[in-house]
């Protein structure tokens, strides 16, 4: 059977009809996606399942990524938290890496796409490249307060664009270019997200030591400040006085990431002294996120600032109950006290986390309800078919697509 066609009992035929409809309207258009990194986080994450079914679609689609040194990632990095609206200290050397950097990538980019997506602030420059071709920038970060010095210089690139993309209504910025609205996806049959056997999911929780015997509360993600791993432990902790509980902490890094060494060895310390937390440094391994996800009682994404959060739509996927903050994409996927609850503040993550932990029935409900959420608005078929349709309309003269 057609990978494409394992969807179906997922989503049903027309769903899948309408995006080989739209593929084949895309026949003889190249596609060519860039970022930064392979592995590790959410737009890899992504591009890594995507890419590949809409090939198969016989959609042109390939994936190209920049080249950068520590330095130039220690600058992007910063952009990304500057964005994300958390202080950092920016100078005129900054700018100056990221430029020497990007002029290299700009002179050792083969740009062969009709569509050229960029994904984040890493390749932006590459548009200074643009001829006949048509450039998207695809924005995977809550801008809706970004640092006015590093978006001003952005700016400079952005407007060079044809279009932008952001994931939430609220991340949309006044822009001379058109601006779209499509929120990230998961894979429901990836091996993050597809249904697993009892037996693997036990034999994960093996591996890793981890016994049973009280209720699990989860965090997955990279080892990363804005992600606010030491504010879960403190939650936990607050948990911990009342209900017998206890903390799984996984991630793994990103390539272009050089601050999870240092966040890790904070969450290290705050934890060394209890047994019921666990931190596992997962190598990128989908089963095993999956076989976490499952085994646990409560999933817990306590974000600082988020773009999207994959891990929610991973966790709510999967019927779970999640407690998550009121930040960035976040919102979009839960309801509170429909799909999930939502908290602002360590206090507010204990107490959420106390009630769904002490409430069974309602935690099952709110994970159903969750997973139906997800399956309307946040599965790859309804992103496959957004970004089609985007891509379309570049071509199209008066902005609007007919099917
Ligand atoms: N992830 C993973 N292993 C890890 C940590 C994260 O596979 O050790 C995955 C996670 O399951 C999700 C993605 O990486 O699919 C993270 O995406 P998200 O949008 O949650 O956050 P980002 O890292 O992009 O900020």
């Amino acid at each position: 059977m057609a990978k494409i066609d394992e969807y179906i009992p997922v989503v049903g035929k027309s769903v899948i009809d309408d995006l080989k409809l739209l593929a084949e309207k895309l026949k003889g258009r190249v596609i060519q996606h860039v970022n930064s990194t392979a592995v590790g986080g959410g737009v890899a994450e992504i591009l890594n399942r995507m890419i590949p079914i809409l090939k198969e679609l016989g959609v042109d689609t390939r994936w190209d990524l920049i080249k950068g040194g520590e330095q130039f990632f220690e600058v992007t990095k910063k952009f990304h938290n500057a964005l994300h609206a958390r202080p950092e200290a920016i100078f005129q050397r900054d700018f100056d890496i990221f430029m020497e950097t990007s002029e290299r990538n700009i002179e050792e980019a083969n740009i062969y796409g009709d569509i050229v997506f960029i994904h984040d602030p890493q390749p932006i420059a590459l548009v200074k490249k643009k001829s006949t071709n048509k450039w998207i920038w695809r924005c995977h970060i809550d801008v809706s307060n970004p640092d006015e010095q590093v978006w001003k210089f952005l700016m400079e690139f952005i407007v060079k664009y044809d279009s932008a993309v952001f994931s939430a209504p609220a991340f949309s910025r006044k822009l001379p270019i058109r601006q779209f609205l499509i929120s990230p996806s998961i894979d429901p049959i990836s091996d993050k997200n597809k249904d697993l056997p009892q037996e693997t999911i036990d034999s994960v929780l093996q591996k890793y030591n981890i016994i049973r015997d009280k209720p699990i509360i989860t965090q997955i993600s990279r080892f990363d400040y804005l992600k606010d791993p030491v504010g879960v432990i403190e939650a936990y902790q607050q948990v911990k006085k009342y209900i017998d509980c206890q903390l799984i902490l996984a991630g793994g890094t990103a390539a272009d990431d050089p601050e999870g060494a240092r966040v890790l060895e904070e969450v290290r310390l705050k934890s060394e002294l209890d047994k019921d937390i666990h931190i596992l440094l997962l190598p990128q391994n989908d089963i095993e996120v999956n076989a976490l996800q499952r085994a646990s009682t409560v999933i817990i994404q306590k974000s600082l600032r988020e773009g999207f959060g994959l891990t929610v739509s991973e966790a709510l996927w999967k019927a779970k109950p999640v407690v998550a903050s009121h930040v960035g994409g976040i919102p979009l996927q839960i309801k509170h006290k429909f799909s999930g609850l939502l908290c602002h503040s360590v206090d507010g993550a204990a107490f959420a986390l106390k009630q769904l932990l002490s409430s069974p029935e309602y935690a099952k409900k709110l994970g159903e309800n969750g997973r139906e959420h997800i399956r309307n608005n946040f599965l790859l078929t309804r992103h496959m078919k957004d970004y089609m349709l985007l891509f379309l309309s570049l071509f199209h003269k008066e902005d609007i697509v007919y099917l």
